[in-house]
């Protein structure tokens, strides 16, 4: 059940209980008010009344015990008798005698009447707000699950990507991999011709903000397809079933609109090893093995998967027709981040002072997202200071703060990580030649 649904149902319990609490508390106040106003005295009392001539009039009713009784000074009291006849023939008796009292039996139906109907309305009234609440928690809860199930259909939304290959850098040799992909998605006849299966996934192992789903953008940008972006956490729900209904509606969606592209970020959080993994994420899992099992190239959908965690994915997730080409997507080394910042910095405006290539060379592990992010925090440090175009310190400043936000973020980087980083950087340093000797 989720939060909205648990919130609908706290706020009908809550009125029902209102509800039933003012119909009790009307039903006390009328009763207490009815009896509250009527002081009782013994027959016996009655009587000594009667036979001291206190009594102006006396109120008796057919089929009833209790009688009211009008004092000469104006009191009114209720009486409990023994039997009506006698009250009757005694007071018969005292009127021969002269006495002006005022003796009435009324026919009481009227009164039991409205006693029943108003005791038969404060039972329909429980009744109604119990059942009413049954009836509306049902339907809540019956609301919520459809709404569960119902929520993907919302969130299955193909767009247009604007993304195209000349908007990464520095990836080169994994955009040539993906081309393939492009030229089937645009010319398929073809590669049926000649008997060619494309792969029908594509599986982007990389660490968060190297430039997956922008690959993946690019891929549909190129071909002119939609894209389906979804993150892999989406499909995970607390009702079992629910994540597998919604791998199924996302391929039926993409059935339908296709040729077009299907992105799955974070597939671990549904791929995962399947003994390592929760049993509704399990059916999960099965779910997206048998679609993609179930639509051939002629399907025209492709789907691509980021994952920073290949290590954890379930191996049948990588066997020949489903994710069969994977491609790892690495941190920019010192060229690919010149080239990375170069993009950013296409709408930028820059002082003489800073170069690019000085940029990247601070920027060592960098991914391309923090080489975003350190432009864009550049120019917001200028605006700040006042400044018309970016100077060296705002970059300066910008490197700062990112590398504030990576420590934070990287806790975890070890000296493993550190050492394959600075190996592979020293790579790009340049032979030492006469022309340019080594720097001391
Ligand atoms: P990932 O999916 O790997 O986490 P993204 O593709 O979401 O990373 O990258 C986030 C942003 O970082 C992109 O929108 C883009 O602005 C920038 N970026 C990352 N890699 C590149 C790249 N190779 N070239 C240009 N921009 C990049």
């Amino acid at each position: 059940m989720n939060d909205t649904t648990k919130r609908r149902i706290k706020r009908i319990l809550v009125c029902e209980a209102i509800v039933i609490i003012l119909t009790i508390l009307a039903c006390v106040v009328l009763v207490v008010l009815a009896v509250g106003k009527k002081e009782y005295i013994t027959y016996d009392k009655v009587l000594t009344y009667l036979e001291n001539g206190q009594i102006k009039e006396i109120q008796a009713y057919q089929d009833s015990n209790i009688v009211t009784v009008i004092m000469k000074d104006e009191g009114e009291k209720s009486a409990v008798i023994s039997s009506l006849d006698e009250l009757t023939s005694l007071v018969s008796e005292k009127i021969k005698n002269g006495s002006d009292i005022k003796f009435e039996i009324e026919d009481n139906t009227t009164i039991e009447l409205t006693r029943a109907i108003l005791i038969l309305m404060i039972i329909g009234v429980v009744v109604w707000a119990i059942s009413y609440a049954i009836i509306k928690v049902l339907s809540g809860i019956k609301a919520g699950i459809k709404n569960v199930i119902n929520k993907e259909d919302d969130e299955i939304k193909p767009v247009k990507s604007k993304t195209t290959f000349n908007d990464i850098a520095g990836i080169d040799e994994e955009k040539e991999q993906v081309k393939e992909v492009v030229e089937f998605l645009i010319h398929p006849k073809m590669y049926e011709k000649m008997g060619a299966r494309i792969p029908k996934g594509i599986l982007l192992n990389g660490d968060p903000g190297t430039g997956k789903t922008l690959l993946a953008k690019a891929i549909a940008g190129e071909a002119k397809v939609p894209f389906i972006q979804k993150n892999g956490s989406s499909f995970e729900e607390r009702l079992v079933g629910v994540g597998a209904s919604r791998i199924r509606k996302l391929f039926e969606k993409a059935k339908e609109i296709a040729p077009c592209i299907i992105f799955i970020d974070e597939l671990d959080s549904i791929a995962q090893k399947r003994y390592n993994s929760k049993s509704d994420n399990e059916q999960t899992l099965n779910q997206l093995l048998a679609e993609m099992d179930g639509f051939d190239s002629k399907d025209n959908i492709i789907v691509i998967a980021a994952t920073n965690h290949i290590e954890v994915l379930d191996q049948a997730i990588l066997r020949p027709g489903r994710f069969d080409r994977q491609i790892f997507v690495p941190r920019p080394d010192v060229k690919a981040r010149e080239s990375i910042l170069k993009i950013h910095a296409r709408n930028k405006k820059f002082a003489n002072d800073v170069s690019l290539k000085g940029i990247a060379k601070k920027t060592v592990g960098f991914t391309g997202a923090d080489l975003e992010n350190i432009l864009n925090e550049a120019a917001i440090y200028a605006v700040n200071q006042k400044r018309d175009c970016i100077s060296i310190s705002d970059i300066d400043e910008a490197i700062a703060r990112v590398t504030i936000g990576l420590e934070k973020r990287n806790a975890a980087f070890t000296e493993e990580d550190r050492y394959l980083t600075a190996v592979h950087e020293s790579g790009h340093a340049c032979r030492p030649t006469a022309a340019q000797p080594v720097r001391r």
